[in-house]
Order: structure tokens, then sequence, then C-alpha cells
């Protein structure tokens, strides 16, 4: 485990590794973006770092990297959110452990994980931490906004954001890791400048919420029966997957326009299914793919609004069967109805 291993975020760790030379390391530090960015990859060096006795930190290899690595280490401390919250009785938890003198490297690394889930009662009593934090402790919060959190704690730390790294790097770095060129392309567009969804999309099934989006752009063009099999297979994924299905299938409509309008191929996300997105690109005019595109992202919106299931993906099969026939465009659109 060392800083060579995260891929971008260059300014942040040299910004995390001068504080750490300097010893000057805030008490508390709010890591804030997307999830699979690299947020709990570098709170877990920078603990081991925060923890090592060596001069080069984290070395790797002394008595408090080998536990940290092990994860036993006993300054260490990672809460986690308990079920859909962290709990008040966590942070009591919490308060007597940082109050014991370090065992064995003169400091006491927190890191909170999903900090957003903290209760209200869980985040006023780290607030109370935080606001005499004992000396030795140094707390890592984890979220996916400093938006989420209490202005009263968020006023408690240094916020460090993570940006999203160019897909150009990602493919680099995963080609470096031995996947094959053309997989790591996909993955490192398709990824959305996160190396964690990136390395996600390159598992064995990884790519299924993609290729289930292809399967449903395909079939407007080929089943009759489409309508009636779509929505009770849609209802099978949960709301997250299905806000990425309709995701990717924007993305898959917008590399059928690239193929349409014959720009450069190099734009192409879905770069493996260039020859089926090139045929399917001819069933469209260019106008019905903006179309759909729209629709997909209303349709987005209305799952995310807690709409139901079946009439939304009913509502969007329609439009996009009708778009996809003629290229007709849809005047309008019927989601506040749902
Ligand atoms: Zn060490």
């Amino acid at each position: 485990m060392n800083w060579d291993i995260v891929i971008g975020h260059t300014d942040t760790i040299q910004n995390l590794k001068a504080m750490l030379g300097a010893g000057r390391m805030p008490h508390a530090l709010l890591f804030a973006g997307p999830e699979g960015i690299g947020k709990t990859l570098v709170a877990n060096i920078l603990s081991a770092a925060l923890l090592c006795s060596d001069s080069i930190r984290p070395c790797g290899s002394c008595l408090s990297c080998r536990q940290m690595i092990q994860g036993v280490h006993p300054d260490f401390t990672l809460v986690q959110p308990d079920g859909a919250s962290i709990r008040i009785e966590q942070i009591r938890a919490l308060q007597h452990q940082v109050s014991l003198v370090p065992y064995l490297a003169g400091r006491r690394v927190i890191i909170i994980e999903n900090s957003e889930k903290m209760t209200a009662q869980a985040a006023n009593s780290l607030l109370k931490i935080l606001e005499e934090p004992p000396e030795h402790a140094v707390f890592i919060l984890i979220a996916a906004g400093k938006q989420m959190l209490l202005d009263t704690v968020l006023s408690r730390c240094l916020v460090v954001p993570f940006y999203p790294v160019p897909w150009q790097q990602l493919a680099v770095a995963l080609v470096d890791r031995g996947y094959p060129q053309e997989q790591a392309e996909v993955a490192a567009r398709l990824g959305n400048g996160r190396m964690g969804t990136a390395l996600h999309l390159l598992e064995p099934d990884g790519m299924r919420l993609r290729d289930k989006a292809f399967e449903f752009l395909t079939a407007l063009h080929s089943s009759e029966n489409l309508l009636w099999t779509a929505p009770a297979e849609w209802e099978k994924f949960n709301r997250p997957e299905i806000i990425a299905i309709l995701r990717h299938c924007s993305l898959l409509l917008r590399d059928m326009l690239v193929y349409s309008l014959v720009l450069d191929t190099a734009v192409v996300f879905n770069l493996d299914l260039s020859r089926q997105l090139a045929e399917q690109a001819a069933y469209w005019r260019q106008t019905s793919l903006l179309s759909a595109f729209k629709e997909i992202t209303i349709a987005e919106k209305a799952v995310y609004a807690n709409g139901n299931i079946r009439l939304i993906i009913e509502a969007l099969l329609i439009k996009l069967r009708e778009l996809a026939k003629g290229g007709m465009h849809v005047a309008g659109s019927s989601w506040s109805t749902i």
C-alpha cells in the first residue's frame, strides 16, 4: 500500500504529502467526491502514512504498516454505516476509543465512511468530539458530497474534493494492470473519470447493465412483444440499476448519433460495440436519436423521483418505439401524470 497505486488526484496527494511532511495535518478532513473515484483508497493510504514509523510514509514494511495491511492496527478505527445509517451509539463508542492514549503509533486515525449517513444525533455527537479533539487524533470523513453534512461538522473539517480523472489516464493505468487495450479503453470511457467504477466494469459481469441497455435498444426494432416483456424484466432490477441502464441507453444513443453523423469514432464510448452501433444507427433518423435521448433523460428523472417503474418503462417504450419506427418527434411528455 503506497501512494503510487493511486491513479490521478496528483495535486490532492501532493497537498496531503506536504501537510504530512510538515507535521501540519488537521484534526479532521473531509474527502468529498462521487463513489468509485478513489476517496477510500487515498484515505487508507493517508491513514497508513500517519501511523507509519518510517521516514518515507507509508513504508509498507514497519510494524504499523504491516498491521494496517492486515487490518489489525490498534490505533486505527473504521466506522461504517450499521444498516442504513451511522448511529449515535457508534459515535459514542468512538468517543471513548479516541480518548485512549495511542498504543503503537503516537496517533489515532479514524475513517468514517459514508459519513453523510450519520443520523442527526450521531453528527451532533461527532461535532462535540471535533470541537475538542484529542491532540493525537486525526479524523478522515468520507462523503459523496460536502453538502450532505451538517454545516457545523463541515466547518470543523478541511474539505478535500476529489475530481474525475481523465479517461486517457485511466485507460493507461488499466493497460498497465494487464487489461487488454480495447477493454481498458471502454471501461475507462464508461467509468466517468472514476477508477473504481472502471475496475467494476471490468469484472466478469461488470458490463451486464450496459449489455441490458443495448439489448433493449436493439429490441426496439426487432421485437414485437417488447411492450409486454420489457417492463416485467426491468422490474427485476433495483432503482439504482435501472438508472444505470437508462444512462447506458443515453450513451449508446449518443454513440449511434456519432456514427449517424459520421463523426470521428475516436469519441465513441462503447468501442467494443462499434460494428453493431453503426448498424443500429442506420435504423434511426438523427432527430429521432436526439428525441429518444431526451425521453430517456425524462424517464431517468421519473425513476429518481420514485415513480412507478412499470409505468415509466411502458411509457418510455411506447415513445421510443414510435421514434424508432419513423423518426417521428414525440411532442411534449406525460411523465407528470405518473
Ligand atoms: Zn511503515
